[in-house]
């Protein structure tokens, strides 16, 4: 029997705000525990939540960027439970009147565009955190995370492979880091994902019974544990067992899924309207203003470094990932002659420098102009690819321009044929095998006597000339 598998995902996003949905209390990661707590968020009696309007742009921003309809008239629910984490003992959540609605995000699997829907988007706040301690018998919470605003988006079911949910995650993130809305941590937690995976037989139009994993922290996780959990259920459902339905724990250290608990139901939370909040009702300019705080989207920018530049489809990817990656190439390519020149000096030399600095590109001391300028001079002849490249770790580092770093350390290409045909008579002489080698037709020979010439010059030889001089001098021997 051909099994389909069908996935959907359940996605926080915390907001980037200064101070949290429903109180003046900072929003900041990492601060010392219980710090950022006020009797709001707290949960204290008599107090009353407002909500933050920045937090509420967010939420709408994110719902149009995701292609949602905005629901004009909404309103908060309390999400009624019992845990540590919840000083109020209900969450502050959307139920049945989401901010957004009916969206998708089209991703490319393949060569195959797919629309995902997003079913819903919705504001709530999030929980506090708790610590389990490792050598004792205790667990400790931290308030600071209660009351973080959030948006919680819930994708319709249809992902078909563990690939495609990655994929769709990795979308999801970009636009969120482009429209500024969440830094998308994950190693944070300012983005977190649960994913409901089923299985049914091809051709079936019902679903068949869902778990869903909780604790996927990465996206290499989400991928895993969604592989694992679908050869799972394949398994069973071959051997003529049943699913259950079962919330599920993703344990990396195991590489397997671990039962938490059976799944609740959405009556289990009793919800019922916030009545310490007023609906919120908006007016069609403050949605059209938030629209318009909608920079390029991604795809869209892939599409024109493709079409625009004429990049390929696996470079475009690699530099609208990031949206600051994209602003610097963008930036970079209006000033050069070949963009694809730009691209693969940023996704080569730069990102490697990058990465193992653990820095962003918008803190890289070289401006878009400099690595520009530094482009233009291997164009003229100036230097040559292998100096441009050395020249570009010193701007990296330093900030310099390309011209000082070449003046300060003599790098300027030489050009000058009388002198490289001297050191060329002296490489011809001193490697009579490669000579030979050529003469007998090896065409590649000429790459060991090239070699030795950049060897003497420091890799300063201008390296068209050079070839052009020692095949001549061979011929006319
Ligand atoms: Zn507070």
């Amino acid at each position: 029997m051909a099994l389909e598998t069908v996935i959907g995902l359940e996605i926080h996003v915390e907001l980037a705000t200064k101070t949290k949905i429903f109180c003046n209390c900072a929003n900041e990661f990492g601060a010392p525990p219980n710090t950022h707590v006020c009797p709001v968020c707290m949960g204290s009696p008599g107090v009353l939540p407002v909500l933050n309007e920045e937090a509420l742009g967010l939420g709408i921003r994110a719902a149009l960027a995701l292609n949602c309809e905005v629901r004009r008239d909404s309103k908060f629910d309390r999400k009624n439970y019992f845990y540590p984490d919840n000083p109020k003992a209900y969450q502050i959540s959307q139920y049945d009147e989401p901010i957004g609605e009916h969206g998708y995000v089209e991703i490319m699997v393949g060569e195959e565009k797919r629309r995902i829907g997003i079913t819903r988007v919705h504001l709530e706040e999030d929980a506090g955190k708790l610590n389990h301690a490792a050598f004792e018998d205790a667990s400790y919470v931290d308030f600071n995370r209660a009351g973080v605003p959030l948006i919680e988006i819930v994708s319709e079911p249809d992902i078909r492979s563990a690939e495609e949910a990655r994929l769709f995650l990795e979308e999801l993130k970009a636009i969120m880091q482009y429209c500024l809305i969440s830094d998308c941590k994950m190693e944070e937690g300012s983005l977190r994902c649960d994913a409901n995976i089923s299985l049914r037989p091809v051709g079936q139009e019902t679903l068949g019974t869902k778990t869903e994993i909780k604790n996927m922290n990465s996206f290499r996780n989400v991928q895993r544990g969604l592989e694992y959990e679908r050869s799972r259920q394949a398994a069973m459902l071959g051997a003529g067992e049943s699913i259950s339905q079962q919330t599920l724990r993703w344990d990396e250290a195991s590489a397997t899924t671990v039962v938490m608990r059976s799944k609740e139901d959405a009556h289990d939370y009793r919800y019922f309207p916030d009545p310490d909040l007023p609906r919120i009702r908006l007016a069609e300019e403050y949605i059209e203003e938030r629209g318009r705080e909608i920079p390029e989207l991604p795809s869209a920018r892939r599409d024109r470094f493709e079409r625009g530049y004429g990049l390929p489809a696996y470079d475009a990817g690699v530099l609208t990932a990031m949206r600051s990656l994209a602003d610097y190439f963008d930036e970079t390519a209006k000033h050069v002659t070949d963009p694809k020149t730009a691209s693969n000096l940023i996704m080569g030399e730069i990102l490697a420098y990058l990465n193992a600095a653990g820095k962003d590109i918008a803190n890289l001391p070289m401006r878009p102009r400099q690595l520009a300028d530094l482009i233009g001079l291997v164009e003229d002849g100036t230097i040559s690819t292998k100096i441009a490249k050395d020249v570009l770790k010193g701007m990296m580092s330093s900030g310099k321009d390309a011209n000082a770093i070449i003046a300060e350390q003599g790098l300027v290409q030489i050009s000058d044929e009388g002198q490289l045909r001297e050191i060329a008579l002296r490489v011809i002489a001193a490697n009579p095998k490669s000579v030979a080698d050529y003469l007998a037709g090896k065409d590649k020979a000429i790459g060991a006597l090239v070699g030795q010439v950049m060897k003497e010059t420091k890799g300063k030889a201008n390296p068209q000339l050079i070839n052009k001089i020692i095949a001549e001098l061979i011929r006319q021997a």
